[in-house]
């Protein structure tokens, strides 16, 4: 039974419950033994649920405030903050029958694409201990792929649930913006970030779409549930006739020979059923350049509340500023403080207009770009990121090839877009291999059913 419950996935653990083959107290008792017994080497929970709770478990991201956990967003200066109150979210997680089984690690903030950033510990990728998880949701991600959790809830600002998925062979889902309510969640960059789903495969993610969905109230730029399409309806609805559009410049970068394979597979399935089209678009690392000033200047901005007076670990000083300055040179770490120095300097008064204010309208150009794409086609495939998984310590010795491998996921948080990262091969060291699948803002069902159809076409025997 233990193997059972551990390798199912989250709609057939529900299946089974109704079946009375097995309680929730009891799924939740198996994976919170499995954590016990497995997490040690893994390192991806940064706080376990110890009493056995009556629900499905899932993993949450600590970025995410959940009533009765600490949320320390994997920093020093949070490391002591006791939520005060759920995140919409998780409200809508505990209604329909799940509890919290931990908060999983990130890097500090969401800063990073390795969960190596994180100041309280360290995660290694289950499918090898040398190799990273991905990040910044590198906890949620490793939880899924290590059967310490169903399911899990990351953010993605730049990609951080769908890379992260990538590298531990699970699915990564970022909705539309404006999906999933943002109320709850520590903010990075407001206008990027959506909170994502972490399963084992895309019936998994569409069925917690539909959970986790909707808001209006708390959170204004989010869409009321009455809004929102039924996540599963299309699902099984097939490929025939789907219209893909290939950018082109985004397929001439370094890739490794076995993501071009995966993509070159995905294309051939693809046109077996509909069309494939390669498209030009004007714009390439402008992107990276476009996300990483937005997303700093609007990190610097939010951030500005942990200063040990409104929120964080207080360090005294001999006068105000004195304390403001202790406080945050201690309790950020450097990525941190990279990100909140950069976003400062984008936004001061001299550079406003040279960076800030062009990356606003370039972000609208490729916007512009994206939105014709859609005219003509349903879906873009690309890579996810050109590699895989890379062994730690690789992204601190090459952070200028870590910062444009955000590349292919930026762009969905810089337009607003839904995007998914499935799992669908291996390479020669067996780690795992993802395509990424975009459609248009709220087109989210169209593609759960794209994907659903991708995922099993390559996973036949899940
Ligand atoms: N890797 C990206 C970054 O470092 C994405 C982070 C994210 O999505 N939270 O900013």
């Amino acid at each position: 039974m233990k193997d059972k419950i551990l390798n199912a996935t989250l709609l057939e653990l529900m299946q089974m419950v109704k079946n009375n083959e097995v309680t929730k107290k009891e799924i939740f008792k198996t994976y919170l033994e499995n954590i016990q017994e497995k997490d040690k080497e893994i390192g991806a929970y940064i706080s376990v649920e110890e009493n056995i709770q009556d629900g499905i478990p899932i993993a949450i991201k600590d970025n995410i405030n959940v009533v009765g956990t600490k949320t320390t967003c994997a920093s020093k200066i949070l490391e002591n903050y006791e939520s005060p109150y759920n995140a919409v979210l998780v409200d809508k997680l505990i209604d329909a029958g799940f509890a919290v089984n931990g908060k999983v690690n990130l890097d500090e903030f969401a800063f990073g694409s390795s969960t190596e950033y994180s100041a309280i510990k360290q995660t290694s990728n289950p499918h090898n201990l040398n190799h990273v998880p991905g990040g910044s949701s590198g906890g949620s991600a490793a939880s899924v792929a290590a059967n310490l959790a169903p399911c899990a809830i990351g953010t993605d600002t730049g990609g951080s649930v769908r890379q992260p998925a990538n590298y531990c062979g699970v699915v990564g889902l970022k909705p539309s913006y404006g999906t999933i309510s943002r109320y709850g969640i520590v903010s990075f960059g407001s206008s990027l970030d959506q909170a994502g789903i972490i399963t084992k495969n895309v019936e998994d993610a569409a069925y917690l779409l539909n959970v986790i969905s909707g808001d209006g109230i708390k959170d204004t730029t989010s869409l009321k549930k009455e809004e929102l399409p039924d996540f599963t309806a299309k699902l099984n609805d097939g490929i025939k006739g789907i219209k893909v559009a290939v950018i082109d410049q985004f397929l001439q970068e370094e890739m490794q020979e076995e993501v071009r394979q995966a993509i070159d597979k995905t294309i051939s399935i693809f046109k077996e059923n509909g069309t494939v089209d390669r498209v030009n678009v004007g714009f390439g690392k402008e992107a990276i350049s476009v996300y990483h000033i937005l997303s700093s200047a609007e990190a610097s901005s939010n951030l500005s509340r942990i200063d040990g007076i409104r929120y964080g670990k207080r360090i005294e000083g001999d006068t105000l500023e004195d304390l403001y300055v202790k406080t945050r040179t201690e309790g950020f770490g450097r990525e941190s403080k990279r990100r909140i120095m950069l976003g400062t300097y984008v936004l001061s008064a001299g550079y406003y207009d040279a960076y800030y204010k062009k990356a606003l309208k370039v972000r609208q150009l490729i916007i512009k770009e994206i939105n014709k794409i859609f005219e003509e086609y349903d879906v873009i495939l690309m890579p996810v990121t050109i590699k895989t998984a890379p062994k730690k310590g690789y992204v601190e010795a090459n952070q200028e090839e870590t910062f444009y491998s955000d590349l292919y996921t930026c762009l969905a948080n810089i337009t607003g877009i839904c995007s998914i990262s499935v799992p669908v091969s291996k390479d020669n060291n067996n780690m795992p291999i993802g395509i990424q699948l975009l459609c248009n803002r709220y087109e989210d069902d169209k593609l759960l059913q794209i994907s659903n159809a991708i995922f099993k076409k390559f996973n036949k025997d899940i």
